[in-house]
C-alpha cells in the first residue's frame, strides 16, 4: 500500500486529505507543522509527500530543502495558496516534483499523487530478492511474503551485505568490515548478535531458514529464501 505524508497546518484541509486519500486506498499520516513534517519524513519511508508551503515554524520550502539535503528522495507535491508569494521555479529548483494551487480539485490531486507514486516506485527501487524475501536498498525497505519487516540500520546493513552475496559463504570479518565503521575495534561476536536479531525478524516468524550458519566459516544466505 502506498504511504502518503500530508504536511498541512489547516486542520480541515488536512482532515479532508486524510479521509479522501484513505478512501482511495492510501495509508495516510498527517503532520500539522513543518517540524513534525520534517521529523516524520525523515523517520518513515513515504511514497509521496504532500507539503504545504505556508506552515508555522518551519516553512514548506525549508522542510523541502532539509529533506533533500538529508538525501530523502521521496517525491514531493507542494500545495500553495493562490495569493501567496510562492515561486514555482524556486520550489522546483529545491527538488519539488510537482505543485498544486489551492483550492484544488481532489480528483486532480489524487491523479497527481498516483503519478508521483508510479514515478517514485520506478526511479527509487533497487530491489534484491531471495525467494519471497525482498530488500529495497534505495528505499530502505524489507519485505517477506508481502509483509513489511522493520529493521534497524545495522540489521539492514547486515542483510543487505548477505543478500548482495547470495549463495556465497561470507565470513564474520567480511560482514564486520562492510557494515561497521572501519574504526570499529569490537568483538566479531557482534555479527552473531545481529544475525540472531535478523533471524528473529526475517526467518522465525515465517518458519524459514534463509540464513545458514556454516561452521567455522560464516554465513550463507540462500537464493531461494530458505
Ligand atoms: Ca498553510
Amino acid at each position: 500500500m502506498a504511504r502518503v505524508l500530508v504536511v498541512e497546518d489547516e486542520r480541515n484541509i488536512a482532515d479532508a486529505l486524510r479521509r479522501g486519500l484513505a478512501a482511495e486506498g492510501f495509508a495516510v499520516d498527517v503532520a500539522l507543522d513543518g517540524m513534525d513534517g520534517l521529523w516524520k519524513a525523515t523517520e518513515v519511508e513515504y511514497d509521496v509527500i504532500l507539503l504545504d508551503v505556508m506552515l508555522p515554524g518551519l516553512s514548506g520550502y525549508k522542510v523541502l530543502e532539509q529533506l533533500r539535503a538529508d538525501g530523502v528522495v521521496t517525491p514531493v507535491l507542494m500545495l500553495t495558496a493562490k495569493d501567496g508569494d510562492f515561486d514555482i521555479a524556486d520550489a522546483l529548483d529545491m527538488g519539488a516534483d510537482d505543485y498544486l494551487t489551492k483550492p484544488f480539485s481532489f480528483v486532480v490531486l489524487v491523479a497527481r499523487v498516483r503519478a508521483l507514486y508510479r514515478r517514485g516506485a520506478r526511479t527509487q527501487s533497487n530491489i534484491m530478492e531471495a525467494g519471497d524475501l525482498l530488500l529495497d536498498s534505495t528505499r530502505r525497505r524489507c519485505e517477506r511474503d508481502g509483509k513489511e519487516i522493520l529493521l534497524t540500520a545495522r540489521e539492514f546493513g547486515v542483510l543487505e551485505y548477505l543478500m548482495s552475496r547470495r549463495d556465497e559463504v561470507v565470513s564474520k570479518t567480511e560482514i564486520l568490515a562492510s557494515v561497521w565503521d572501519e574504526n570499529f575495534d569490537g568483538d566479531l561476536n557482534i555479527v552473531e548478535v545481529y544475525v540472531r536479531y535478523l533471524r528473529r525478524k526475517i526467518d522465525v516468524p515465517f518458519g524459514r531458514h534463509a540464513i545458514e550458519t556454516v561452521r567455522g566459516a560464516g554465513y550463507r544466505l540462500h537464493r531461494d529464501g530458505g
